[in-house]
């Protein structure tokens, strides 16, 4: 069996130098997050926000879910990659942050097809079930409050469509997943969530060991087990 590479920082920056289609808003707006020492750790990876715009292409969303705002990079590159009569709901409940995106979505022409619900995210997405009903998003990117992910997870699978996509961040946690030491309620919480997502029959997964972990989660189009 072949070995996982070990990406260090030299390497991480060859794959951003070879594959990142990059511009002024994007720089800024990372540059902007960056500004914030204690919550930078929380913006995701250009080049994983480039992929999760690829996945949008690829699977031809239109209709596509974020639990998770922060800054608006994400949804901003996801928003990019929808087609015209696309849209994108995101959940967060900082305004503070929100408004930064905000702004940079203005900047980039998508605020348009950004529906941003500010409030507790699995209030938001209650909402959303109520509104729109199950089986309505293409996609759904979860990136947010590690202690609720399951609840998020629960939410989205019945929000996305059978056949639609779920992508889950952050589901290595720093490798403290593996760390016997790590006990708090975060790494509980993304332990169990990792748990649940290899023995769940609804769907097919992939784990990736990208960025801090990126699991891919398909929505089974027949829910009846194996
Ligand atoms: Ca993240």
């Amino acid at each position: 069996m072949a070995d996982q590479l070990v990406v260090d920082g030299q390497l991480q920056e060859y794959v951003r130098q070879m594959s990142l289609r990059d511009d002024d808003i994007l720089r800024a707006l990372r540059a902007e997050t960056a500004g914030m020492p204690m919550l930078r750790a929380m913006l995701v990876l250009p080049e994983e926000a480039q992929f999760l715009a690829l996945l949008v292409r690829l699977t031809g969303a239109s209709k596509v879910l974020e639990v998770g705002t922060f800054t608006g990079y994400s949804s901003l590159c996801m928003a990019r990659a929808l087609p015209s009569h696309g849209s994108l709901v995101t959940c967060d409940n900082s305004e503070r942050w929100t408004r930064i995106a905000t702004r940079y979505w203005q900047q980039a022409g998508v605020a348009d097809r950004i529906d941003l619900r500010l409030g507790d995210a699995a209030d938001s997405l209650d909402q959303l079930a109520g509104e729109t009903g199950a089986d309505s998003f293409d996609l759904a990117f979860i990136d947010a409050d590690k202690a609720n992910y399951l609840r998020y997870y629960e939410q989205c699978l019945d929000l996305v469509r059978p056949g639609g996509l779920l992508v889950l961040d952050n589901t290595l946690f720093f490798g403290k997943v593996i760390d016997p030491a790590a006990q708090d309620p975060d790494t509980l919480a993304i332990r169990e969530l990792n748990t649940r997502l290899r023995d769940d029959e609804r769907v097919e997964i992939s784990m990736l060991a990208v960025a801090d972990g990126l699991t891919l989660v398909h929505k089974k189009l027949e829910r009846k087990p194996r």
